[in-house]
Formats: structure tokens, C-alpha cells, sequence
């Protein structure tokens, strides 16, 4: 069996969270153009997305997510993107082994299985106590991959500062998915390029190969 291992992020890379911030854009009652303008605000100033919160008035945030999460029901089939299981099926038809560990709550993880997400290694950031981009979470989710040599580990997500940076100083190979709003919005510091840099799952399963290229490591 290969000991290369592709571990993916969940939130633009398997899921798109069209629905939920939606549903956000709902429950404050703002328009969902508007809201979701907003959020590509914060994206572009670097801000973290609980700060599209403040724009709206809407400190109480957190006191929301009960209702936001009973109106999205967790995870649904149509959430994912296209090319996601089919995506992880050509990974693993091609040998490699699969993780898939996100910043996302605990209870995601059976909500993927529900919806035919399987990998070898599904562990969520709540379930972990730590999150991206911290170093322990990405450390963390070596050992729960049975502690491979992180240069044999690619690490696929949408964000630059949350998946691409920190996978790259983990010594990952760090590949970037361009798409959702951080993946068109981000863009690399000077200097660090991806490992690999693709505009879908459909594109990682023909260029994979070229993300264990020594030439391309971020530094
Ligand atoms: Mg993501």
C-alpha cells in the first residue's frame, strides 16, 4: 500500500457552504447578496469570518447558531461539490491513502459519512481541541494518520492562511484549491508558491502527481 497520504479540508473542498451562510444572511435579515459581499470584504482585509458578524449589527452572533443550525440540518448530499466523491474515489483508485481534517464542529464527521464521505482518517477540529492554523492541529492529524513522514503528506484546501501556509511549515505538501471565497480572494505572500495550485478536485486528480515535485515545496 502507498504511504502517500492526501488529507483534505472539508469547507470548499468537499463542501459548498453556499447554504449555510445563506442561511446566515436569513436569520440576520440582510439581503444574501449583501451579506455575502460583506463576507468577501472581510476575506480580502484578512479578517476571520465571524467579523462579517459586526458589519450587520449582530454582536449576539453566537447566541444564533442553534437557530442557524436547525434551519441547515448539518451537511446534505447537494452541499457537496461535484467532483467530491468522485474526487476521493480516483485518490484512492490511485493508491493514496485518505484523511480528511477540518475546522469543523465534531458532529460533521458522522454527517459526512451520511452523505458517502469515507476516508481512512476523518477527524474534526472541535473532536481534535485544536484548529488550523495552528502547528499542533496539523501535527495532530499526522499522528492520527499514523505519523508519516510529513513530506508524504499533501494537504488540500481552499484558504492560503489556513491550509497552504501552515500545511508548508508543517512540511506538507501544501496544494491549493481555488475556489469558494477565500480560494479566489487569497492570494500567496511573495515568495511561498503551493506545492500545487488547482481549480479543482477534477484537476488535483489529474496533477497530484506533480505536488510531490521537490522543485515546488513552499518554503
Ligand atoms: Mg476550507
Amino acid at each position: 500500500m502507498s504511504q502517500r497520504w492526501v488529507c483534505l479540508d472539508v469547507g470548499e473542498t468537499l463542501i459548498d457552504e453556499t447554504r449555510v451562510w445563506s442561511i446566515w444572511a436569513d436569520e440576520l435579515g440582510v439581503p444574501r447578496l449583501t451579506f455575502l459581499a460583506a463576507l468577501g470584504a472581510v476575506i480580502e482585509r484578512g479578517g476571520e469570518h465571524r467579523d462579517v458578524f459586526p458589519i450587520f449589527g449582530a454582536d449576539d452572533w453566537r447566541l444564533r447558531m442553534a437557530s442557524v443550525e436547525d434551519a441547515y440540518g448539518g451537511f446534505q448530499a447537494h452541499d457537496l461539490y461535484p467532483d467530491a466523491l468522485r474526487g476521493l474515489d480516483c485518490l484512492r483508485d490511485a493508491g493514496y491513502r485518505l484523511a480528511i481534517v477540518a475546522n469543523q464542529p465534531a458532529s460533521r464527521a458522522d454527517e459526512l459519512r451520511a452523505i458517502g464521505v469515507d476516508a481512512e482518517v476523518m477527524a474534526m477540529s472541535e473532536g481534535m481541541e485544536v484548529a488550523k492554523p495552528h502547528p499542533a492541529f496539523f501535527a495532530k492529524a499526522r499522528e492520527l494518520m499514523g505519523g508519516p513522514q510529513p513530506g508524504s503528506v499533501a494537504y488540500v484546501g481552499d484558504r492560503i492562511d489556513n491550509d497552504v501556509l501552515p500545511s508548508a511549515r508543517a512540511g506538507m505538501r501544501a496544494v491549493w484549491l481555488r475556489r469558494g471565497p477565500w480560494g479566489v480572494i487569497q492570494r500567496p505572500p511573495d515568495g511561498v508558491q503551493p506545492a500545487l495550485s488547482v481549480d479543482s478536485l477534477d484537476e488535483l486528480i489529474e496533477r497530484i502527481g506533480e505536488a510531490w515535485d521537490d522543485r515546488f515545496i513552499a518554503k
